[in-house]
């Protein structure tokens, strides 16, 4: 079930069986010269409607831009400062909270995301800590690729070539969703080089092509379906968990 498709009719009768939502959370960033801008954001939120179509999940709309500054030298790339970021995330959970929502699961798909979302959630709860009142409200995050069986998947296929910025296995998941974007290039060199990075001249200098470490040219539209499958069993146990806690 989706927020954006559904009614305020739904949505209410939704409430009276279920506190408990799902927001897809990402980025619109630089995937490398084959990944797509969009795929931190495309894959939590293709886990998400899976589980949403097959279990009673309601799937909020995707937060589709994060904290991105480091991906700016690259075309495309789209950022929130981390300030902006939390206060749009408190207001988003504050939305839902009015309806009646207690339970807010933020399925992330960047990593570059998880402190900033942790800082939300720590505005958040401040607000009733400092009022001395109380409030059942829990936030969770939970990365994408930490759901059921997907990281022992990415080792057992990808290995060394895995990385950790325009992975395969995320790749593979947008090919999934959208496997007219297929790409068969290969990348010169084929694993990109590891490190660190601080602003967006920095990483470009450090990272020409974009990618950390990996070698997104092994993704397969079969391995994302597999990825998806993992991740959507999983997601939809925890998520179920979570709700009724
Ligand atoms: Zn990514």
């Amino acid at each position: 079930m989706q927020l954006q498709t559904s009614t305020w009719v739904e949505t209410e009768e939704y409430l009276k069986r279920n506190n408990g939502i799902v927001v897809p959370i990402g980025s619109t960033e630089q995937h490398g010269p084959t990944g797509l801008i969009g795929t931190d954001a495309i894959c939590p939120e293709v886990i998400a409607k899976a589980a949403g179509d097959e279990a009673d999940i309601l799937v909020a709309p995707t937060f589709s831009v994060g904290c991105a500054q480091h991906h700016m030298a690259f075309k495309g790339s789209m950022t929130l400062r981390p300030s902006t970021m939390i206060a749009t995330i408190v207001d988003w959970v504050t939305s839902l909270r009015r309806h009646g929502f207690t339970r807010i699961y933020f399925l992330n798909g960047h990593g570059g995301n998880i402190a900033t979302i942790e800082a939300a959630f720590s505005e958040i709860y401040a607000d009733a800590s400092l009022s001395g009142g109380e409030d059942p409200l829990v936030c969770k995050l939970r990365n994408w690729w930490e759901l059921g069986e997907v990281m022992a998947f990415c080792k057992k296929t990808y290995g060394a070539a895995h990385g950790s910025h325009a992975t395969p296995s995320e790749v593979a998941v947008t090919y999934f969703a959208y496997p007219e974007k297929l790409s068969n290039q290969e990348l010169s060199p084929k694993i990109a080089p590891n490190g660190r990075f601080t602003d967006a001249a920095d990483y470009r200098r450090n990272f020409p092509d974009g990618r950390i470490g990996s070698n997104p040219s092994l993704a397969t539209v079969a391995d994302g379906e597999t990825l998806v499958r993992m991740a959507k069993k999983a997601l939809i146990k925890e998520f179920e968990g979570f709700a009724a806690s």
